[in-house]
């Protein structure tokens, strides 16, 4: 049975959280393959807005198993309290699974965020200091901790004392603080976290080729997005992961050929977080109107979003490097007032034109936008369900994207309700 990825094509935040939703109401099992609780998507139900960091978007549907793979790295502290709100609030989550592969991001990975975030200065990553990169980092270096480990307490005691000899020389050495205390956390962890993760805890590839293999349809559910990934994003402005659709092959422990539908999400504009490169960013008037009405501020971070143009070119590498099947437009809404739009087509690096992504990073830095100018529409879109009644200007923007991206338009976003969309054109 096919399996489909959602994957976003940008630097984050395009809205991948009520697409995915969307597009998960066909689905029996919703799978997150990479990154940790520095996602934040937000979905608004029935008037209710649910801010998820760890927990796959499908948990809000009964028919759903969400599934936090194997490429995720899981805060437990954070998880338990996600649980507890979302249960709070009405959601089983006893649907729940977590891979027992996934590596735990525990409290010293967090303060190694925060210090070498603090000692780079200004030359700092933008990180969330939530220590996704520090957990990732310990995996690569094979001292991670892995949730499996949380059910046996003496490995997870024998590993968490092994890890933090080191950890603690760094600590008292580089950054002259106090070690962590390798007894106290191991309590607390076994004591807090393992008993009531412990239900939670599964085999997930058996459970995701389980599904598939019965003919069920799967979603894998990308975080961050293509140009935050490690090996294909602005780095070293990037996430410590891999967002691409390929992710969730490795992040979720299937083979390529079951994936045939990769739906890509981008916001009608830009926007990014931190620093790095930003070829269409904007400094002006029309930037503030975007960040202000598209409220562009981090769902956990609060911090404003740098604001810019469409940028085709990106979208187009966002298309080879997922092999985006479909695109999926949000935040159309989000241009209404705006009396003219700019849509960037090339690239101009001194005097030389390139349409695709230069793969020289300095090349990035140095690209000035080749625009072009399209009329804006001047009335509210959200309310808008059928494309016939979008006005002649909106579908020649959309039309203008699909034909400079290469891939059809199926959903546009017009507001941020689940039912505040439109089906644009079919797959191909
Ligand atoms: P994600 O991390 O990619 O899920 O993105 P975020 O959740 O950070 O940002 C998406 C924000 O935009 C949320 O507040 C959504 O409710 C909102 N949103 C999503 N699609 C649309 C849309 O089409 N129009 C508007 N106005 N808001 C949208």
């Amino acid at each position: 049975m096919p399996a489909t990825v959602v994957v976003g094509t940008q630097w984050g935040d395009e809205g991948k959280g009520k697409l995915t939703d969307l597009i998960a109401k066909e689905m029996q099992l919703v799978v997150r393959y990479q990154g940790g609780h520095n996602a934040g998507h937000t979905l608004v139900v029935d008037g209710e807005s649910f801010a998820l960091q760890l927990v796959p978007s499908g948990v809000l549907y009964d028919h759903i198993t969400p599934v936090i793979g194997n490429g995720v790295v899981v805060d437990p502290f954070v998880l338990l309290a996600e649980i507890a709100t979302l249960e709070a609030k009405g959601v089983d989550c006893s649907r729940l699974r977590v891979s027992g592969n996934a590596h735990l991001i525990l409290p010293y990975h967090q303060e190694l965020d925060r210090l070498t975030e603090r000692y780079l200065g200004k030359n700092k990553l933008g990180t969330t200091k939530r220590g996704i990169g520090p957990a990732y980092a310990d995996k690569a270096m094979r001292v991670g901790i892995r949730v499996q480990d949380l059910l046996d307490a003496d490995i997870f005691r024998e590993k968490l004392t092994a890890v933090l000899v080191d950890k603690n020389k760094v600590f008292a050495r580089v950054y002259n603080r106090l070690p962590e205390d390798a007894d106290e956390l191991a309590d607390r962890v076994l004591t807090e976290v393992a008993p009531a993760l412990e239900p939670y805890i599964a085999d997930t590839v058996s459970l995701v080729h389980d599904s598939l293999e019965a003919g069920q349809n799967v979603l894998f559910e990308g975080a961050q997005a293509t140009f935050l990934d490690l090996d294909h994003g602005t780095y070293p402005f990037v996430t410590s992961s891999n967002p691409v659709a390929g992710g969730a092959c490795t992040g979720a422990g299937v083979g390529p050929r079951y994936i045939q539908r990769v739906v890509g999400i981008a916001k009608a504009y830009v926007t990014r977080v931190g620093a790095g490169p930003f070829p269409t960013e904007l400094f002006d008037s029309v930037g503030d109107h975007l960040v202000e009405v598209g409220r562009e501020f981090g769902t956990n971070t609060g911090r404003r979003r740098r604001p810019g143009w469409f940028d085709a070119v990106m979208l187009r590498q966002a298309v080879r490097l997922n092999s985006l099947s479909e695109l999926a437009i949000t935040k159309l809404d989000i241009l209404d007032a705006l009396e003219t739009l700019q849509v960037c087509v090339a690239y101009d690096v001194n005097g030389v034109r390139h349409d695709h992504l230069p793969y020289h990073q300095s090349d990035l830095h140095a690209a000035t936008p080749i625009y072009e100018t399209l009329p804006g529409w001047g009335c509210d879109l959200t309310g808008v369900t059928e494309r016939h009644q979008l006005p002649a200007a909106a579908v020649q923007y959309l039309e203008f994207l699909e034909q400079q991206v290469g891939v059809p338009i199926t959903y546009v976003g017009v507001g941020p309700g689940r039912e505040q969309f439109v089906h644009f054109s079919d797959a191909g």
